[in-house]
């Protein structure tokens, strides 16, 4: 006897999220995992030395409601793009 095909199945589909940044819909995204989001390529290339002032309100936001301390600023007294979280932080 065959088993019945499971009706609820949970898939990963979600739906293309825009860029946490800038609201463009992006192909090519990168998760930036120390800060739970994820951007477009043009804000993470943007981001290399430093994440924009502007857009300092959504990360704080983002580390604070994934409870992550807010990391040192860069020589250019930006949020750095990555940064080595605490060892006790589980990624
Ligand atoms: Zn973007």
């Amino acid at each position: 006897m065959k088993a019945p095909l499971p009706i609820n199945i949970w898939t990963e589909v979600q739906p293309a999220a825009d860029c946490r940044l800038c609201d463009a819909p992006s192909e090519n995204r990168h998760s930036v995992p120390v800060y739970r989001l994820s951007v477009c390529d043009l804000c993470w290339q943007q981001a290399q030395d430093g994440w924009p002032k502007e857009a300092e309100p959504i990360l704080f936001a983002a580390l604070a409601k994934a409870g992550l301390l807010i990391p040192d600023r860069n020589d250019r007294g930006l949020l750095p793009r990555q940064y080595a979280p605490p060892k006790d932080y589980a990624l």
